[in-house]
């Protein structure tokens, strides 16, 4: 753990004048220990693994400044500062040339990034919360939701804190959430865009629920939390090389040009007519996307039409960036193949 500094504690001048001057303060990876009204149990938040992604930490500035003290300890790691402090602030998801650190928690732990993970993995390995809460923010504009890799009602009661929509990933990412165990379940919840009033708004609701709340696990016998839940979702990737841009027409020059309003589809269903953009090339040679299994699922999420790109079935899509450098990086959206719909269409 030696990454981390570990406060204990803190005072209310730690939260600065605003919350850059707050991460100034805490210099660097930080672990924030707040001793509990019931100090035999521990919750735990991390936020920031992410540095271009705010709200979490807006949160926790605001529970500094509450004065407010959590009904069981709540232990609140704070990750990426440098990244976030390097200017402009707040827009480094990492530092040039670091991996992501929410891919590194299944290892390998032997660069500066991974050794972070394995920090924050025996950070909670010795406060042993009895639940984690991942904050995070998307890069569009969108609404919330929650991520979680078991569906059962703990992950739901952690989700429902924030948000009715849950997006059940099996995808193996080396990302925090996956470690989730039956002793200790971990949920991400991405509270909105990044620039978003509204998402902030949430995380720092959330995060009062979350620690002044008696219980956050669901109580025997509750299994039902309302959540829409959208299952087995499959990233769709640009093989390498691949350029993109968003435009209203194909942009000359680059490989696929996606509309530049495709943001709007967030979290919506799209028919197979849905136009998505354009491409030069067979939707093979341009996407990657692999299924649970690891088989190719291109062409099950996408179809070209005289150089049209279509959905290849109905597809409800979130995570859609328009941002050509995460669309590179990291992907252009997530689907889930609506069988329903398609059930229906074939009938
Ligand atoms: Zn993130």
């Amino acid at each position: 753990m030696q990454r981390f500094r570990l406060i204990s504690d803190p005072d209310e001048s730690i939260a600065g004048q605003d919350a850059v001057a707050m991460l100034e303060a805490l210099g660097g990876p930080t672990a924030l220990f707040f001793s509990g009204v019931d100090a035999r149990r521990t919750r735990a938040v991390v936020t920031l693994l992410h540095g271009n992604e705010p709200s979490g930490v807006f949160a926790l500035r605001e529970w500094l400044l509450s004065g407010k003290r959590p009904a069981v300890n709540l232990l609140f790691i704070v990750a990426s500062v440098h990244a976030a402090l390097t200017p402009p602030q707040f827009s480094h998801r990492m530092l040039p040339r670091a991996r992501d650190l929410n891919r590194c928690f299944k290892g390998p732990f032997d660069d500066e990034q991974g050794l972070l993970a394995q920090d924050i993995l025996s950070l909670l390995e010795v406060y042993s919360p009895e639940a984690v809460i991942d904050i995070h923010n998307t890069s569009g504009s969108g609404p919330a939701f929650g991520v979680c890799t078991h569906l059962d009602r703990q992950h739901d009661a952690l989700i429902s804190i924030f948000t009715r929509r849950l997006v059940l990933s099996h995808l193996n990412l080396g990302a925090l959430m996956e470690i989730s165990d039956d002793s200790c379940p971990t949920v991400t919840v991405e509270v909105g865009g990044r620039l978003d009033d509204e998402a902030h708004a949430l995380a720092i609701e959330g995060l009062f629920r979350f620690a002044t709340a008696d219980r956050v696990l669901a109580p025997e016998g509750k299994t039902d939390w309302g959540l829409e839940v959208f299952g087995a979702p499959i990233r769709l990737e640009l093989q390498s090389g691949v350029t993109v841009a968003y435009h209203e027409s194909p942009k000359p020059g680059y490989d696929v040009t996606l509309r530049a309003d495709i943001e709007h589809h967030n979290f919506g269903t799209v028919s197979p007519d849905t136009p998505l953009g354009w491409l030069a090339g067979t939707p093979e040679s341009v996407f990657r996307a692999q299924d649970a299994a690891g088989s190719c699922a291109v062409a099950r999420l996408v179809r070209d039409e005289g150089g049209q790109l279509f959905p290849a079935s109905t597809l409800r899509l979130f995570m859609i960036t328009t941002n050509a450098a995460i669309a590179e990086s990291d992907c252009l959206f997530y689907a889930v193949i609506d069988e329903q719909q398609d059930g229906d269409q074939a009938a």
